[in-house]
């Protein structure tokens, strides 16, 4: 429904990806709120939201992490069995690979892992399969949750906000040419948060690391199609020829394909039993961008990726390898932004400007933890009860100095 040149709402949530569309759910569904408005210059899920590789798990290196995922997963459950599993919920688990030898009891060894995961390299050591893990379709979540806040009387406004104005309501002014004044608003807004945060007089500590994904048909039949979410978690370096490796030496821009990469190379089918393809990721890059408008525009998007992670994932998953000399002929490569804190966790909560909230910051965990940050978020608006992880989630999590210092010493960040 389009707005008029004097539109007023309860709320609006500036962002219409999972993360705005979930607490708009959650407002409206929950928390009884009918006067929401959400408000973005793109189509639904169509910016960060439509790169996710739509993986879910509760395995993180901090029991905060473990519990706010976890809260997602069992709404993500119960959302399932509401809508007839509309959003293709699996369970298949997580296949953390390693070649280091266990160091815990309940991790495989040995000759249980040539034949429990059997498409693993022998030089595999140890694998963790975390049970409570798989995949959703998040662009069929996101569209079942706007049904449910077009149900409740939300509504969507095509346009972006370029200003705000925050007196006793927010004035938010749209490049269509209207103002839309609302009581509360929610920074949604991705990658952009930071610039909706600025337009309150606000930093967020956060910034936007852009990571890929390949998408390819397996011609081959390499990979199986009942396969898990597979991942090899060692650091290593890519195999190459001796000739290869001094031509790649010898160039400054491509000499660090020779050195160590980070551990994180991910591999799953993609489209049921019965599909064909297969998605491959690494979330290597450790280099800031400033948030492209169109994606494609992304200077960091490298055109060498679909090769570099081919090779990184036939390195622990060897069938793979013939795609090394003869790669895929249809595939899909792309990319978007991981929009995160130093520490890896969200922002969800208060921001400092009254009656401005956000859910930022959802890094590469954005489809998964939708829900539980949603939910949150609609809980910290009506002042409703708040879980435990809250205030750690929040920005208020900066003053706890014990909190920020076992972050910062943590060996891991949970970053796949
Ligand atoms: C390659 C890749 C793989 C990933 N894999 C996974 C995965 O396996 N599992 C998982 O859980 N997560 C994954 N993620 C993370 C997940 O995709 C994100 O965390 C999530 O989509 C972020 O959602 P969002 O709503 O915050 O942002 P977005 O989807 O970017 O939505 C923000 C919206 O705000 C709008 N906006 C911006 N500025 C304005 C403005 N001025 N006015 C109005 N609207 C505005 C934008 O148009 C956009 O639609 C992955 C991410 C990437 C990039």
């Amino acid at each position: 429904m389009p707005g008029t040149s004097n539109d007023a709402v309860d709320i609006a949530v500036i962002g219409a990806g999972v993360a705005g569309i979930a607490t708009a759910y959650y407002l409206c569904s929950e928390q009884g709120k009918t006067s929401v408005v959400l408000i973005d210059p793109r189509q639904p899920m169509s910016y960060t939201s439509a790169q996710s590789g739509d993986n879910y798990r509760n395995w993180w290196p901090h029991a905060i992490m473990t519990a706010f995922t976890n809260d997602s997963i069992d709404e993500l459950d119960r959302l399932a069995r509401d809508s007839n599993d509309v959003f293709n919920m699996t369970r298949g688990g997580y296949v953390l690979a390693s070649r280091k030898e266990p160091d815990r009891e309940d991790q495989a060894s040995g000759s249980a892992i040539a034949s429990d995961y059997p498409w693993l390299s022998d030089e595999i050591r140890s694998v963790t399969h975390i049970r409570r893990g798989g995949d959703i379709s998040a662009q069929q979540l996101g569209m079942y949750m706007l049904e449910k806040i077009r149900g409740c009387g939300g509504r969507l406004l095509r346009g972006a906000v370029t200003s705000i104005g925050a007196g006793r309501t927010f004035e938010l002014e749209i490049d269509t040419g209207i103002t839309v004044e609302a009581e509360q608003l929610v920074n949604a807004a991705g990658p952009f948060a930071n610039y909706i945060a600025g337009m309150l007089g606000e930093t967020l500590p956060v910034s936007n690391l852009f990571q890929q994904k390949v998408a390819f048909e397996d011609r081959l039949g390499a990979i199986r199609r009942d396969m898990p979410f597979s991942i090899d978690l060692d650091a290593k370096t890519l195999s190459w020829t001796d000739e290869e490796r001094d031509l790649l030496a010898d160039d400054p821009d491509l000499a660090w394909l020779t050195e160590t990469m980070p551990g994180g190379t991910h591999c799953r089918p993609d489209g049921g039993p019965r599909g064909k393809w297969v998605k491959l990721g690494w979330a290597y890059n450790n280099k800031i961008s400033e948030p492209q408008e169109d994606l494609a525009n992304e200077p960091l998007a490298d055109p060498q990726f679909p090769e570099i992670v081919m090779r990184g994932a036939a390195d622990f998953i060897p069938a793979l390898k013939p795609y090394i000399d003869e790669p895929p002929t249809r595939y899909s490569h792309y990319g978007g932004y991981y929009t995160m804190t130093e520490e890896n966790w969200p922002l969800i909560g208060p921001m400092a400007t009254d009656g401005a909230f956000m859910v930022a910051a959802l890094s590469g965990f954005g489809s998964m933890s939708a829900c539980a940050a949603g939910k949150l978020c609609a809980a910290w608006m009506t002042s409703n009860i708040l879980p435990d992880y809250a205030t750690a989630l929040s920005r208020a999590r900066y003053d706890d100095e014990a909190l920020m210092q076992e972050l910062r010493n943590a060996t891991s960040r949970g970053i796949l």
